[in-house]
């Protein structure tokens, strides 16, 4: 059996919540069952579950998304609670050795972590993704898994964009650009 991994991105207050300070609003809120559903099922088949979530400090100046956006995701606030119930399931399974929650602050879960070398030490080659947005960290993260070697697998009714366009391009640039499964 492939070993694979659920690299689950910023599913938190701030970015899906309607008072979050970067919010994607409804696309967000409406996958909160399926994105419990998938990390779920992947606890229970004993895979390893990555929390991969921005971690900022408020007014950072020599951070490139301080012109970019508001404040979001600030260290030490419930910003970066994860959102609804999938915070639950965390809460639940947290002490367990396949779950990961790591602090990520870029785009990528892959810039400036060690989430390679812990896929590495467990013999992952096939990552699946799930989160927020589908066209920003998600798209970013999948870049970097792409120029990185891991097969790439996208559970389309487990991402979420504010753009809709942005989305429906980043689902079709995950296919025919970066070799990708999308299953619906
Ligand atoms: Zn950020």
């Amino acid at each position: 059996m492939t070993k694979k991994a659920l690299i689950n991105i910023d599913y938190t207050f701030d970015f899906v919540a309607d008072a979050g300070r970067l919010t994607c609003g409804k696309p967000g809120q409406e996958i909160e069952e399926k994105i419990v559903q998938l990390t779920n099922d992947f606890l229970q088949s004993g895979e390893y579950v990555v929390f991969a979530i921005d971690c900022h400090r408020e007014g950072d100046s020599l951070h490139p998304e301080t012109k970019l956006f508001p404040p979001h995701n600030i260290k030490g606030t419930a910003g970066r609670d994860l959102f609804g119930s999938l915070q639950t399931l965390y809460e639940q399974h947290k002490n367990n050795e396949n779950v990961y929650y790591m602090d990520k602050t870029r785009y990528s879960a892959f810039a400036g972590t060690d989430l390679d070398i812990k896929l590495r030490e467990r013999g992952i080659k096939e990552i699946h993704l799930c989160g927020v947005c589908t066209d920003i960290c998600v798209l970013h993260t999948a870049v970097d898994a792409y120029n990185k070697g891991y097969k790439i697998v996208v559970h389309r009714n487990t991402v979420a964009s504010f753009n809709e366009v942005g989305h429906q391009w980043a689902l079709e640039h995950f296919k025919n650009t970066l070799g990708a499964t999308v299953l619906s």
